[in-house]
């Protein structure tokens, strides 16, 4: 068969590269560095670890990575095996000793029969004599690129992003204090008129807030970062309250058109947060961007009534990186819709992670092999984590409000948990999570096998 260009060797380019030539399917894969290098990475080798050396969790009965970890083992990921072999302790996490990684993952690619290392950057579109391309160029796509990409997709859909604000998982809310209500009980385009979850707070519990708000660490930017200016609209939530005590709540905490059907007190002040993906299972804080410190976040924002036990599937955070909104522009099949010779991967197409991005990688690259041996595209259950994370950004993620996502279970379908007995417990916690991970690792082995067959 002809070659399929992937363009970067990252996390996903690699993986990308490996399903394909494992299927039998050539590919050259371009390279900028060292030629041209990027903002973060350090080296020229592939599958460089930008910043930390942890693939996060490795359980996977019990954690939603770690699932994923397992399910890209089972589908032969080059990127697993490798980080397996170069792991190093790090207690229930897979850590890696990332020189000696990158330098395996190089290796084995660069010596395969069927890949092409051509060293360079794609500065534009790919020539049209590329009939088929993964770009998986990362969130610090060289800017040529992603303005010919920007050209494809329209300015507002390749985003360049700067705050970000936490998403939490619904079933954590406590609705003895929250409730559900839009603004003026407005409906707006497709809602109900209780489209949010509302947070009251009374005036000493603002006032406390507020000064954690401001006393909190929070992280420093990079020396690059420095001169990126905040979106219009996204200002860290800790930057307005250090504009005045009163900023917050005459913006996104404002008490207007919400009426507390808990109790009579008027709220001082309201948090409200918006669903953000389709199944209803995750909600984002609105307004609430911050570079407040990962865990400094988790306890003001759980001083927040109705939060005091939230659990977040994303915290909020502060850094550059541009990705597609690829709920409005990619097809299932992680194809651009406004050209579809270009197929994308890697935290581009909006996942968050080393693990994530290599894991859209190694979709993208089991697609584009069906496709160039004239093979059905068979998608992976949703039950899957592979399954839940490319559902996410083609199609479950709400696309107004579209940000990079890591895997969690707020993305899996919820599991059919056995009707409980009289005196029995509620399925929660660890238990309930088992039933994730079993599902999905039994689902994955029948499209493994059904694939396989085909
Ligand atoms: P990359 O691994 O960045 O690979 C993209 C490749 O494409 C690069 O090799 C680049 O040189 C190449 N390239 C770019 N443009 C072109 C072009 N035009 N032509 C040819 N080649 C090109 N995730 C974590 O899990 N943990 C972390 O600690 C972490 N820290 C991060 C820190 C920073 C500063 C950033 C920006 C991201 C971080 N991430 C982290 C997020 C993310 O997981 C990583 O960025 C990850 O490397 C993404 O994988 P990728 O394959 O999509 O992109």
């Amino acid at each position: 068969p002809a070659p399929v260009h992937v363009i970067g060797a990252g996390l996903a380019g690699s993986e990308a590269t490996w399903q394909l030539v494992s299927a039998g399917v050539p590919v050259v894969l371009h390279e900028m560095r060292p030629v041209r290098g990027t903002e973060a990475h350090q080296t020229d080798g592939f599958a460089e670890l930008v910043c930390s050396n942890s693939f996060r969790s490795d359980d996977a009965m019990y954690n939603a990575v770690g699932l994923l970890h397992e399910e890209m083992r089972r589908c032969g990921s080059l990127i697993l095996r490798h980080a397996d072999a170069h792991k190093v302790p790090a207690g229930g996490a897979l850590a890696v000793d990332r020189d000696g990684f990158s330098a395996a993952v190089t290796a084995e690619l660069a010596s395969h029969p069927l890949v092409t290392v051509e060293r360079g950057e794609v500065a534009g579109l790919p020539p049209e004599a590329w009939d088929s391309v993964i770009v998986a160029t990362g969130p610090l796509t060289s800017p040529a690129l992603a303005e010919a990409v920007r050209g494809l997709t329209g300015e507002a859909e390749l985003a360049f992003f700067d705050a970000i604000a936490p998403i939490i998982h619904r079933e954590s809310i406590d609705f003895d204090t929250a409730w559900f209500q839009s603004r003026y009980d407005k409906p707006g385009p497709g809602g109900t008129g209780k489209d949010y979850i509302n947070c009251p707070m009374s005036k000493e519990e603002y006032e406390a807030f507020i000064a954690e708000l401001l006393a909190a660490p929070k992280t420093e930017f990079k020396d690059w970062e420095k001169d990126t200016p905040y979106f219009d609209g996204c200002l860290p939530v800790e930057v307005m309250a250090e504009r005045g005590a009163e900023t917050l709540r005459f913006g996104p905490m404002k008490p207007v058109g919400l009426t507390n059907p808990h109790s009579e007190r008027r709220p001082w002040a309201v948090v409200q947060l918006r669903q953000d993906n389709a199944l209803g299972t995750l909600f984002n804080m609105v307004g609430f961007q911050t570079k407040m410190k990962y865990a400094e976040q988790v306890r003001v924002f759980r001083m927040i009534p109705g939060l005091q036990n939230a659990e977040f599937a994303r915290l909020g955070g502060l850094h550059r990186n541009t990705f597609l909104n690829s709920p409005r522009v990619l097809d299932p099949t992680l194809r651009l819709k406004a050209l579809p010779r270009l197929r994308f991967a890697g935290q581009i197409t909006g996942v968050e992670g080393y693990v994530e991005s290599a894991a859209i990688g190694l979709l993208a690259g089991r697609m584009a092999a069906a496709e160039r041996l004239g093979q059905a595209i068979v998608q992976p259950p949703a039950t899957t984590a592979l399954g839940a994370l490319v559902g996410h950004i083609t199609g479950g993620g709400v696309a107004d409000t579209f940000q990079p996502m890591n895997v969690n279970f707020g993305l899996f379908p919820p599991p059919e948990v056995p009707e409980r007995q009289p005196g029995q417990k509620k399925v929660k916690g660890r238990d309930r999570k088992t039933l994730y991970a079993e599902r999905a690792l039994a689902d994955l082995d029948l499209w493994l096998g059904r694939r396989e067959a085909a």
